[in-house]
């Protein structure tokens, strides 16, 4: 049970004064969360800093950046009359001149905030126009009483519509208020040498700084959070080893037959780093120790054929295998591959997705309890408690990042001394898999079987959207499908984002309506599956969807892929979406839809993705790129789960917290004691209850 001195912090954002009913449809959107919590709010880290400290002078005021200015009127030299020229105010200081700009403003109002001959404060941007420094609607005008009251630096945070950056401020101040002194999980030796505030100090530190590098991600305060987060996470990964290691390893060595039959049934060979991840596998299966491997490769790599041979390699020793996909589609489109060649084999194939019931899920419960059947393919339905193996030895699971912890841990208590094989079309960074995994070994699949057709990939403004739409047009003549991906769900007034709805209704209107199909995150599971079902039969001829097929669907006949707003995507994540076309026989295109100027950063990164097709340099890139000072979420990145830790700045954290993880918990297993009740409740801030669960369960 999670300690009561964390109620607070685990409370709806509502129950904080000043966030009533009408809030939490924003602030849902802005934390990703739709009843939004205290502790939400206080992990929405700031993007940057305004400093009011340094107060440079005019001629030192750096273009394009926020500044605070100590200057003195001059003059007001107002439009005549009826004009639409706008207000000029000269100010100065010894350092030189600056013209504030102001358009649309009572001459009377600005001739009192800005009175000639006394000082006022300027918080604004300056930009240099015609060689001649300005400042154009300064943020605020103080004098000294006003700049008395404003914090010396305030930080600035991502925004969504409907929210200020007051809004969130203000919030935030609540928030901070609501935070309790928590006891210290982090070892005092770490403590010390980072010189890191306690959590509550950490918080008010990023949320409230008094100095500038407070509220940045090198600062104590951040680096502190972060430490938390890995740590958290390390300990975690520590106590799923131990329960691993506990339960020991059975060997299981195959004979090789089955495997046999598969490959003769194949119409193709297998690639060398099909081989190498294969005979890794086998060599994991048949040691009496456990087996935690990653199978890395992207879309189309040719992962599926490797675990159906492990699966193989189980079923030879007379024991079973599963695999577990995040959707029905995929599930069903493994046993699609699958079934063939289980077929020519002669393996017992069986599916158990959330739409077996009745007396088929009984048939295939009574299956697998028995062992007739040796593989099965399905969903989350495969974790049920009633769910029964005679003998499970393998437990595959693809798109491991859309499952949890605690389901993986489920998914390997289906047998005895379960071996486990993770699959991933998101390749990570070496440097990456480390840290998010502890120590796993890994396979990469980045040799692409041969014969694939390049995709050609191209960027294009949105400006020329009807050319994409004509392009598209002769597409579908020719009798092809096509993607189109946009990133939100809804249009508003305010925000400028592609809508996929609008963009459905827009295709519907040119191709007619039974050509375009529409999936989005806010349809029920159904609905969606029945939407891309009607694509992947070819009724329809358009998927027009949010990021929502980022997941491995199979549609070989699509070759076209458009993605909307494609700078607003993390790179890995265009790079997956763009694994959905190439896949059949004909040329495949992708278009990178932009709305310009792209930022330097944005221009690489696009490049990078005409350049190449091969995820794990795209990936390793996108890591240099971050790293290069492109604000960039994780969640864009495509990589799990961290709030706070940016890998590109506390990578140096991860060793430590690894190192602190492994002192920890083979001392102290079940957590007990004062020093094991602080790191519980560390567990619970950052919500690894199913690692605590771990502990209960023994
Ligand atoms: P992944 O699961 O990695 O996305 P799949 O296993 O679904 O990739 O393989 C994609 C396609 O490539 C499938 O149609 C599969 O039959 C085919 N394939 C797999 N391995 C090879 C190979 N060595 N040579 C040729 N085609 C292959
Ligand atoms: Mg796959």
């Amino acid at each position: 049970m999670r300690p009561a001195l964390l109620d607070p912090l685990f409370a709806p954002l509502t129950t904080l004064p000043g966030i009533g009913p009408k809030m939490v449809r924003p602030f849902g959107r802005l934390l990703g969360r739709e009843n939004p919590r205290v502790i939400d709010l206080l992990f929405h880290m700031p993007s940057g800093l305004i400093d009011r400290r340094a107060r440079p002078t005019i001629f030192e005021a750096e273009p394009e950046t926020d500044v605070t200015l100590e200057v003195r009127v001059d003059g007001h030299s107002a439009p005549p009359p009826g004009r639409r020229a706008p207000h000029r105010t000269f100010v100065s200081d010894a350092s030189g001149d600056l013209t504030v700009v102001h358009f649309n403003i009572e001459r009377a109002r600005i001739e009192r905030l800005l009175p000639v001959g006394e000082t006022r404060w300027l918080c604004g941007r300056v930009t240099l126009y015609d060689g001649m420094r300005q400042m154009t609607h300064p943020d605020r005008i103080l004098d000294a009483a006003g700049l008395a009251k404003l914090p010396p630096v305030e930080p600035k945070y991502p925004l969504t519509e409907g929210l200020a950056g007051g809004h969130v401020r203000r919030a935030m101040e609540a928030a901070l208020a609501r935070v309790p002194e928590l006891p210290e999980a982090i070892p005092p030796e770490l403590l010390e040498r980072g010189d890191w505030p306690s959590f509550r100090e950490a918080l008010k530190r990023i949320h409230q700084p008094e100095t500038p590098v407070d509220g940045l991600p090198t600062g104590r305060a951040w680096e502190r959070l972060a430490f938390d987060e890995l740590y958290a996470h390390q300990v975690t990964l520590a106590l799923v080893r131990q329960t691993q290691v506990k339960a020991g390893g059975r060997p299981t060595r195959g004979d090789g037959r089955l495997a046999a039959a598969i490959l003769k049934a194949l119409p193709f060979r297998l690639t060398s780093a099909q081989e190498e991840a294969l005979a890794a596998i086998r060599a994991d299966l048949a040691a009496d120790t456990r087996m935690l491997r990653l199978l890395q490769g992207d879309v189309g790599s040719g992962k599926t054929v490797v675990a159906l041979l492990a699966a193989a390699a189980a079923i030879e020793a007379g024991r079973q295998a599963a695999l577990m996909a995040p959707t029905e589609i995929l599930a069903r489109q493994h046993l699609e591959t699958i079934a063939p060649l289980a077929a020519a084999a002669g393996i017992e194939v069986a599916v158990l997705t959330g739409r077996e019931k009745g007396r088929t899920r009984a048939g295939i419960l009574e299956g697998l309890a028995s062992g007739r059947i040796g593989l099965v393919v399905g969903t989350h339905a495969l974790i049920q408690d009633d769910v029964a193996f005679a003998d499970l030895a393998l437990a595959i699971v693809d798109e491991q990042h859309r499952f949890g912890v605690e389901q993986r841990l489920t998914f390997s208590r289906k047998g005895a001394a379960v071996d486990m094989l993770l699959m991933t079309a998101t390749p990570i960074p070496r440097t990456l898999v480390l840290t998010l995994f502890g120590d796993m070994d890994s396979s990469e699949l980045r040799e692409k079987p041969p014969g694939r057709k390049p995709v050609d990939t191209r960027s294009v403004s949105l400006e020329r959207l009807d050319e994409v739409v004509g392009a598209l047009g002769r597409q579908l003549r020719d009798g092809a499908q096509a993607y189109w991906i946009c990133p939100l769900v809804e249009e508003s007034d305010t925000s400028d984002l592609a809508a996929a709805t609008e963009r459905a209704a827009h295709l519907k209107k040119v191709f007619g309506e039974k050509a375009v199909e529409l999936v989005h995150g806010r349809m029920s599971g159904a609905d969606k599956d029945a939407a891309m079902a009607r694509f992947a039969s070819g009724e329809a001829r358009i998927l027009v969807a949010t990021t929502v097929v980022e997941v491995g669907v199979n549609v070989p006949n699509a070759t076209l892929m458009v993605i909307e707003h494609a700078e607003r995507f993390g790179l890995a994540q265009l790079h997956q979406l763009r694994g959905r076309v190439g896949r059949g026989e004909k040329a495949s295109t992708c278009l990178l839809l932009f709305r310009g100027p792209l930022s330097e950063t944005s221009k690489a990164r696009l490049a990078i993705l005409r350049e190449s097709e091969d995820g794990f340099r795209i990936a390793e890139e996108d890591l240099r790129l971050r790293g290069e000072g492109d604000v960039l979420g994780t969640k864009q990145s495509g990589l799990p789960g961290f709030k706070v830790a940016r890998m590109e700045v506390h990578g140096a954290l991860v060793s430590q917290a690894r190192d602190a993880a492994a002192r920890l918990v083979p001392g102290n297993p079940d957590l007990e004691g004062p020093e094991g009740e602080r790191v519980r409740t560390l567990l619970y801030v950052q919500e690894r209850d199913a690692a605590v669960r771990l502990l209960s369960a023994g």
